[in-house]
């Protein structure tokens, strides 16, 4: 069988670029390992982290209005296997609206490990009715989209099943008592915020001096703050895990390290330390393909690889591991292989940590700016001075934006508070745009509500915040 686009791997990267193509009138066919579409994003990833993570909010709010606003009523129970339930239907719906998009678009499915043979044939694994006569596909041009894999330690490898990574979290076997989360990171606060909030006591062990390391400081502060009390203080800063063992259905951990040292015991483990680009074993060394030293396909801003038939996209292409900038990559290599001259030339990719409070930044960072050297303001809007963040009972919130003090431009913008994930969005306009402050002070922001604090925290630049008395520049 040959296809104008073979794209390997089903996920957000994967599925966006065939589509495409599919719409562009190129004859596509999309290699899955896996028996349904989706990667790690809708299979085990973004869509049930976030499916627990909204009843993990629910029950939160819930125990908020009996401790804050004297609303009574019983502590609310519930069934895991009704939880796991309605998880797997939320995946089962998207990916069963993928496999129907695919087919209606012409896109053939095949359901098979590929391996390159070389720069125009991919060898098809496995035994699925899908697989075409001969096993192999040959192309004119391919989309490597293999996504990544989670990082398992060889320490840490210790063939428990209570010790887990974020695909056994997310199966939810159990609410186990005592849960240790190894790494503070995106999928280590998202997960352990599920299971506090479930009723497991949760422990966080971080190598480094914070949580999120990648994250500006005044951006965790709130987290961390709400994090201890979810927690009981249980999250070890500055300490690794030297080795794990399974011990009388426990797993015993010893830690070194300023923030934790010597030993304990939990039920389960969840080793969320990062994840490592699925680029091995797939025959890449027969072709032109390049890697770095870390497994990341090399691409240049129109995301080919070295090899002129061979594109890399989503994961596998490099950081940041995001599902939006994996789908946005790939429309940029379909564009391309159809002829357009254009390129991966973002200036905003938005993150978001969708704890509670959220965190979510899109631009320059502050720690980024400050490591550059390069002149910047930052002008913060504290949520205490919001109504709408007020009348939530939510005044941890902070927006702050960054700017180019001589042109005035937004060149970055942080958020922390509840629903910062859907507020980053009109920062992302803006500095992809060129906007400037007075763009955003100037646009009528709808009262009350926390997308306010945007236009806020531009008025605070020029001294002008109604909420807040801090005169300084005269810059309107
Ligand atoms: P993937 O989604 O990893 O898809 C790759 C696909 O390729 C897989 O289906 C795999 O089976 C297939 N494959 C691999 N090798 C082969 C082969 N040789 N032959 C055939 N098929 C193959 N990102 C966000 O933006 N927001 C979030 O909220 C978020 N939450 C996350 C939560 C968790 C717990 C995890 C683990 C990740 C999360 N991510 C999130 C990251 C996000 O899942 C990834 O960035 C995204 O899935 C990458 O998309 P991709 O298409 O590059 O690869
Ligand atoms: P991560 O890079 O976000 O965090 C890993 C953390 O583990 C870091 O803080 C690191 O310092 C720490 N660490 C590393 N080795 C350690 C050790 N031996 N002991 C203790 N701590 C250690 O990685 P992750 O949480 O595994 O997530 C992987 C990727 O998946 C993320 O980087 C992100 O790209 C993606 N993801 C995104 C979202 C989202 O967008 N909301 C959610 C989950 C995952």
């Amino acid at each position: 069988m040959h296809k104008n686009l073979v794209v390997v791997g089903g996920g957000p990267g994967g599925y966006a670029a065939a589509f495409l193509a599919a719409d562009l009138g190129m004859e596509v066919a999309i290699v899955e390992a896996e028996p349904r579409l989706g990667g790690t994003c809708l299979l085990r990833g973004c869509i049930p982290s976030k499916a627990l993570l909204h009843v993990a909010r629910v029950l939160s709010e819930v125990d908020e209005l009996r401790h804050d606003w004297g609303v009574e009523f019983s502590a609310p129970t519930f069934k895991v296997e009704t939880l796991r339930a309605r998880k797997e239907k939320v995946i089962e719906m998207l990916s069963g609206g993928l496999a129907q998009l695919a087919k209606r678009r012409n896109v053939t499915i095949v359901h098979a490990k590929g391996a390159f043979e070389n720069s125009t044939t991919l060898k098809l694994e496995g035994s699925h009715a899908s697989i075409p006569e001969g096993g192999k596909l040959t192309f004119d041009h391919c989309i490597l989209a293999t996504g990544s894999l989670p990082a398992m330690p060889s320490a840490f490898n210790v063939g428990s099943p209570r010790v887990m990574d974020s695909t056994g979290a997310l199966e939810l076997q159990d609410i186990p008592k005592t849960m240790l989360v190894v790494g503070g990171g995106y999928i280590g606060l998202e997960m352990g915020t599920v299971y506090a909030n479930l009723g497991t006591q949760v422990s966080v062990v971080e190598l480094t001096d914070g949580l999120l390391p990648g994250a500006d400081r005044d951006l965790v502060r709130p987290l961390e703050k709400r994090l201890k009390t979810l927690f009981d203080n249980r999250i070890y800063l500055n300490t690794k895990v030297g080795s794990l063992a399974e011990v009388d259905d426990q797993v015993e951990v010893a830690f070194e390290g300023s923030g934790k040292f010597g030993h304990d015991r939990y039920d389960r483990v969840l080793v969320s330390v990062g994840r490592r680009p699925a680029s091995r074993g797939i025959g890449l060394e027969n072709t032109q393909v390049q890697l770095d030293d870390r497994g990341f396909a090399q691409i240049d801003s129109q995301q080919r690889t070295a090899d002129p038939n061979i594109f890399a996209i989503g994961d596998v292409a490099g950081e940041p591991m995001l599902a939006h900038k994996a789908s946005h990559e790939a429309k940029v290599a379909v564009e391309v292989i159809h002829g357009k001259q254009v390129a991966f030339e973002k200036a905003a990719i938005p993150a978001v940590v969708f704890t509670d409070p959220e965190i979510a930044w899109a631009g320059l960072t502050e720690s980024e700016a400050k490591k550059s050297g390069r002149p910047f303001a930052v002008e913060s809007y504290p949520w205490a001075a919001s109504g709408r963040a007020i009348a939530l009972g939510r005044t941890d919130g902070l927006t702050k934006w960054l700017i180019d003090p001589e042109t005035n431009r937004l060149l970055g913008c942080g958020i922390v508070g509840p629903g910062a994930g859907e507020l980053i969005a009109e920062a992302v306009l803006a500095i992809e745009m060129g906007a400037e402050v007075r763009d955003i002070t100037d646009s009528i922001h709808p009262h009350p509500t926390l997308s306010e604090t945007l236009m806020n925290a531009g008025e605070v630049y020029f001294g002008t915040a109604t909420e807040i008395y801090k005169p300084k520049r005269s810059k309107v």
